[in-house]
């Protein structure tokens, strides 16, 4: 069992708030993923956690025992950082095994333990084998297994796989991910990459200036996001200040029908939240659609199409599965619609 609680845990650097009054309960073998943009706060918050770094206000407890009293080297966490620092002297098996014998642990445990890792992280054959000559995603391998090494009762990875070609991140997601199902080791990973925190994480924590904007499921965080910030960074969703009364709801100068789905009940001015794949396109202008625009923006995007939209000065943003919509090309007239059972409303901003 290994449960992270954090309370109001704040850190500032001179005149930079780095971190302010973070507050978090992480469950035991939980995966979370720290997302937001550069300078955010999630280094700070991974180093404070680790013990690398001081926070100026708050309590950590793991486990219910206050961090604050253990030292770095006490607290039993495994780390994985961008700049892997392997030892570049000792062998693949020596870098897995450097904690273990740190630890005065034995030989046959040590051993075993080595054999074991390098089998869980593919690396069975390069035991011997120096780090300096092996690929990129080879020596992430043994970064992890070296952190795994101890049995950590956290896991810690920022960044890991920033500096690594798509394919090869793609697999070491995949791989991490079991691994830690596997080991059922509660693990917080920082990423810049929305991408990879919804592909990784049982939980995602948004950082904005170093505030938690939200924490959910990645299906919560991207069907529900609560603030303005997240529904702008996760998924390239449209925000329309729209107005409801009884009978309609206003946007601009168009009348989008009667309230319904999930906004059936909300009344006055709203932000409503139109995801780019929600909308549906007709190639002409159509007022039996909601809205009437032009194509600014058109381009292909591996299975997907995507179109920025001029509605009277908005630009929407569209993105379909090809095929599934109709051809459109810059300039031309469309109509645009939506269900709106999947549409949402931030709730902090209806006035
Ligand atoms: P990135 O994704 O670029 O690594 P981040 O979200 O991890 O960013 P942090 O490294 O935690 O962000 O930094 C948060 C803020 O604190 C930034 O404004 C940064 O410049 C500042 N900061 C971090 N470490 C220090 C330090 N040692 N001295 C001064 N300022 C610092």
């Amino acid at each position: 069992m290994s449960e992270l609680a954090l309370s109001g845990v704040g850190k500032r650097f001179g005149k930079t708030v780095a971190l302010a009054d973070v507050s978090l309960q992480i469950k035991s073998g939980e995966f979370i993923c720290l997302l937001g943009s550069s300078g955010c706060g999630k280094t700070t918050l991974l180093r404070i956690i680790a013990g690398l770094e001081k926070c100026d206000q708050g309590e950590l407890h793991l486990d219910r025992v206050a961090l604050s009293k253990l030292p770095s080297h006490k607290r039993n966490i495994g780390m994985v950082f961008q700049s892997l620092a392997l030892f570049p002297h000792l062998n693949v098996s020596r870098n897995i095994a450097y904690g273990l014998k740190m630890r005065s642990i034995s030989g046959e445990a040590t051993n075993a333990r080595v054999t074991e890792l390098l089998a869980l992280t593919g690396l069975v054959g390069f035991e011997t084998r120096s780090v300096a000559s092996l690929s990129g995603g080879q020596k992430q391998r043994v970064a992890i297994a070296r952190a795994l090494a101890l049995e950590p009762r956290l896991f810690l990875m920022d960044e890991p796989f920033s500096a690594l070609d798509a394919g090869l991140r793609d697999h070491l997601q995949q791989e991490v991910k079991k691994l830690q199902r596997q080991l059922a080791v509660t693990t917080i990973f920082v990423t810049h990459d929305q991408s990879e925190a919804m592909s990784l994480a049982d939980r995602i924590v948004i950082l904005n200036n170093g505030s938690i904007e939200q924490a959910g499921t990645p299906k919560e965080i991207y069907q529900r996001p609560l603030t303005r910030f997240v529904a702008e960074f996760i998924g390239n969703n449209n925000l329309l200040d729209i107005e409801i009364d009884e009978t309609a709801v206003k946007y601009q100068g168009y009348n989008l029908g009667s309230p319904q789905g999930s906004i059936e009940n909300l009344r006055g001015r709203q932000t409503l939240v139109v995801r780019p794949e929600s909308i549906r396109l007709r190639a002409s202008h159509d007022t039996s659609q909601y809205l009437q625009g032009t194509v600014t923006m058109q381009r292909t995007v591996g299975a997907l199409v995507e179109c920025d939209i001029d509605v009277d000065g908005q630009v929407l943003k569209y993105t379909a599965l090809q095929n599934s919509g109709p051809e459109v090309s810059i300039g031309d007239a469309v109509s645009l619609s939506w269900d709106w059972s999947g549409l949402w409303c931030l709730p902090g901003e209806s006035q």
